[in-house]
């Protein structure tokens, strides 16, 4: 008798792995139960009832037309009584943007052949040559220290570079004057920019993000496009775009600033139509200096001059700074970062309906138009920033670990500084693989809203992480501001960052999985849209056909958990290859498990899964650790696969695996319902939860490769900002490391000679000069160990400032 039992379940294990159709499960437990009822030698009357009662299944489940108006109509009303109430800001989010790879990691199958068949992340030759001149130019012109003490602005001849070269014009056509770069290019442009100024790479990255020259393409009046794109794309015009207030930060939806039509004065015309607006915004980037508003209202029409109804929602409207009432020009001061930033006001400001985005017809659409727009900005601007602080930071880490000494050592080789150093290559090599495979999304096309949340959300956060470390590798040099410093900028600026686009807590726990899981389910959106429907044969057919797939997509998930548990994923089929195999199959379990886990998530918490967030926060850092690892797998194929590059992966990858296992843990723990906590661990951990962090000897092979000049350095760090000067601060310690390579013979010469007692100088470049006095050294030598000591020294010291210099004000 168990034995068919369990030979039953071993049956429906597999027909649920496969997803078998609805008839074919009628068929299977009608069988099953007939089976077990009649080994268990029940009576003929209890046979009787068994067997009627299988008929009545076999007949409201097997028979579509039945199942459709009994089971299925009996369950829509269900579900249209307890649908969460989804607000209209939130439902407009959740139709953003397009579905991507996040949509594969929610099928609980991803399927890999798409992913190898996707394109390289690369750039054209035109847009290589940017970077490798203007970029390049930019880049040495700029002195971040003097930047954010001396001036809190950039040199005026800077602001020009970066308008006369293009850079505010990346996304705008060549048609208007603009670069038109791709998604790749302009996130290059960033990063490289990031490695040398934080400062300058927020002003290179607005104007191009979310904000009037991305809204005007999309939504602008063919009169608006041909006023303002050229002007933007040459610098004439400065942009802004203001949405956040006092009173409105993350809930920007709610903003109290306003407009009322009506007729006014307007350029010495009188009764124009227009708008008469009222705003108090703060936070504004590139406000202070602005010459063109980008701002967001609510329209109120109370005296029905358009002829419809009086409150007509969040419109956008391009305002001139010079307009009559706008109040601009004074600064916020963000965490030492000298971009601009400001508040902005304006009381009975009076603007024509000219000025809104889009004319009339996108009245009331402005919450849909940023949202739609902000996917690609997102996806972008912060991801890149933070690539080029975290490549400053690895690339400069490694260089100071091996150069500076303690104890007789380079400080990167004692193992409690491995740790961070591996912490900061690891997640600096799946960062900027991340950034490449998100813009390429968007190059194909994409406006992937819950991916842009996982990205900006990922890589700021992973920038913290990476930041945190270098000071820690830096000790008292990361410590001392001034112009030898090169991380304490981005230490102090990171968590701007993390604030803006978003904030990181709201966006980690509302956005990845609360929106992820709706807009990328493969049947939520149809459930919900069947129930939406108010035509009722047609809303039936739709959500018996979304309810039953979803079923069975759910069994199918439970199976493909238990046994992929079961194997640790051995088995599925993958892409080959000995080094990531495994990865892929790992990937592809954890799909199965957060699939189910989501599901299960939604149907027990039912609406109140938008206030837990905790577990929405959690099922988010899964949905997301997939796909960064995705990314991360991605890089490697895209690199050709390199053998030097392997702690990089390995550590990356089994980190990400790693806290998989523990945030679906989490979520299993937290479940307030006992009996689903009890199974949904034994479905998908049946065995335990047995994976491990990355080891300590990944760890060490990490550390070493920073500290090592090679292809391996140079690929984790390629494209970022690297100076050839000896005189700053990182064009000294780069050549430092090298130095500090090259002279490891003499030094370890020189030491043998003092232990013998050849030399009596105490100081150091003094025996060099002993040394090549009493012929130990020849004179190249000795001239190669005193450049080596001048460079040790510039990489070692901090700045100093006479009092006078610190004091506020001093100009
Ligand atoms: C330097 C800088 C530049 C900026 N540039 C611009 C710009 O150019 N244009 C523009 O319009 N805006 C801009 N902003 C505004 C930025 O987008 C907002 O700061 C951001 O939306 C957060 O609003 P807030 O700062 O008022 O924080 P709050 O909304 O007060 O949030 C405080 C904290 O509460 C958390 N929180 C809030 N709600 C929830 C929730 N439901 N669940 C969980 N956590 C939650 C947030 O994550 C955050 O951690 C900028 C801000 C800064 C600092």
């Amino acid at each position: 008798m168990l034995l068919t039992i369990l030979l039953v379940l071993g049956i429906f294990v597999l027909l649920a792995f496969f997803r078998v159709s609805i008839s074919s499960w009628v068929l299977a437990m009608v069988l099953a139960v007939f089976v077990i009822a009649s080994q268990a030698r029940v009576s003929d009357n209890a046979l009787q009832v068994v067997s009627a009662l299988l008929f009545l299944f076999a007949l409201f489940f097997g028979v579509p037309f039945l199942r459709r108006n009994v089971i299925s109509n009996a369950l829509l009303k269900f579900f249209r009584n307890n649908l969460p109430h989804i607000s209209a800001t939130e439902q407009e989010a959740i139709d953003a943007g397009t579905v991507w790879w996040d949509g594969e990691l929610l099928s609980g199958h991803p399927n890999w052949n798409r992913l190898s068949a996707l394109p390289k992340c690369s750039l054209s030759v035109a847009e290589q040559a940017f970077i490798d001149n203007e970029v390049e130019q930019l880049c040495a012109m700029l002195n971040d220290w003097d930047i954010t003490h001396n001036r809190a602005d950039l040199p005026p001849e800077v602001w020009q570079f970066i308008k006369d070269r293009g850079f505010f014009g990346m996304i705008i056509p060549k048609q208007y004057g603009g670069l038109e770069f791709s998604a790749q290019a302009h996130s290059a442009v960033v990063s490289k920019v990031a490695s040398r100024s934080g400062t300058a790479a927020v002003t290179v990255m607005v104007p191009n993000s979310l904000g009037p020259a991305e809204l005007l393409l999309h939504y602008g009046t063919p009169e608006q496009k041909e006023k303002y794109l050229y002007r933007l794309a040459k610098g004439i015009e400065v942009p802004c775009f203001a949405l956040t207030g006092p009173f409105a930060g993350s809930d920007a939806a709610a903003i109290p600033d306003y407009g009322v039509v009506c007729f006014g004065e307007f350029q010495g015309k009188a009764s124009v139509l227009g708008i008469r607006l009222n705003w108090e915004k703060r936070y504004i980037t590139l406000a202070p200096a602005a010459t063109l508003l980008g701002l967001a209202f609510k329209l109120h029409d109370p005296e029905h001059l358009l002829g419809g109804e009086s409150n007509l929602g969040i419109t956008l409207a391009l305002i001139p700074t010079d307009t009559p009432g706008v109040q601009i020009g004074r600064r916020h001061f963000p965490l030492n970062s000298a971009f601009l930033n400001g508040p902005t006001q304006g009381k009975d400001v009076f603007i024509p309906m000219s000025y809104i985005i889009g004319g009339a017809a996108r009245i009331g659409q402005g919450w849909r138009m940023l949202m739609e727009c902000l996917a690609a900005g997102r996806s972008i601007s912060l991801p890149a920033s933070s690539v080029g602080g975290m490549q400053l930071a690895a690339r400069t880490c490694g260089a100071y670990g091996r150069v500076r000494k303690q104890f007789n050592m380079p400080i990167g080789k004692f193992e409690g500084v491995e740790e961070p150093l591996a912490r900061i290559g690891a997640h600096t090599y799946m960062v900027d693989a991340a950034r490449k495979f998100t813009a390429l999304a968007i190059d194909m096309g994409e406006k992937p809203s819950v991916i842009s949340a996982i990205i900006k959300y990922h890589a700021t956060e992973r920038g913290r992480i990476v930041i945190n470390d270098a000071m820690d590798v830096h000790g008292g040099k990361g410590i001392s501001l001034g112009q030898d410093n090169y991380l304490a900028r981005f230490y102090q600026q990171i968590p701007i960052g993390i604030t803006v686009e978003g904030a990181n807590i709201l966006t980690r726990t509302l956005m990845i999985f609360g929106q992820g899981a709706i807009r990328s389910h493969p049947y939520v959106l149809k459930e919900v849209a069947a129930a939406n429907d108010k035509d009722r044969k047609r809303a039936l057919l739709q959500f018996d056909a979304a309810l039953f797939g979803h079923l069975s997509f759910v069994l199918s998930n439970a199976a493909r958990s238990f046994v992929f548990g079961l194997t640790a994923g051995r088995g599925i089929d993958v892409p080959e290859g000995v080094e990531t195999q495994r990865y892929y199959q790992q990937l592809t379990r954890f799909s199965a498990a957060f699939a189910l886990s989501a599901d299960v998530a939604m149907a027990l918490l039912g609406s109140s899964l938008k206030r837990r967030e905790k577990i929405s926060g959690r099922l988010g850092d899964v949905l997301s650790l997939l796909y960064l690892g995705t990314a991360t797998l991605k890089r490697f194929e895209d690199d050709g696969r390199p053998a030097d590059d392997l702690p990089l992966l390995d550590w990356a990858m089994q980190d990400a695996l790693y806290k998989i296992q523990l945030a679906l843990k989490g979520v299993i723990q937290n479940f307030p319902n006992r009996l689903v906590r009890w199974n949904l661990g034994r479905l998908i951990f049946p065995l335990g939860a047995r994976l491990s962090p990355p080891s300590d000897q990944t760890g060490h092979q990490i550390a070493a490769l920073l500290m090592q000049p090679g292809a391996a350095r140079d690929r984790l760090t390629v494209g970022m900002y690297l100076p050839s000067d000896e005189q700053d601060a990182v064009g000294a310690l780069e050549a430092a490391l090298h130095s500090t390579l090259l002279c490891e013979p003499l030094q370890a010469e020189l030491t043998e000679a003092r232990k013998a007692g050849k030399l009596k100088q105490l100081e150091e470049v003094a025996r060099i000069a002993e040394a090549r006095d009493l012929g130990i050294l020849t004179v190249d030598e000795a001239l190669q160990l005193q450049r080596d000591y001048a460079l040790r020294r510039k990489v070692i010291m901090v700045d100093d400032f006479a009092p006078k210099q610190l004091m506020a004000n001093q100009g």
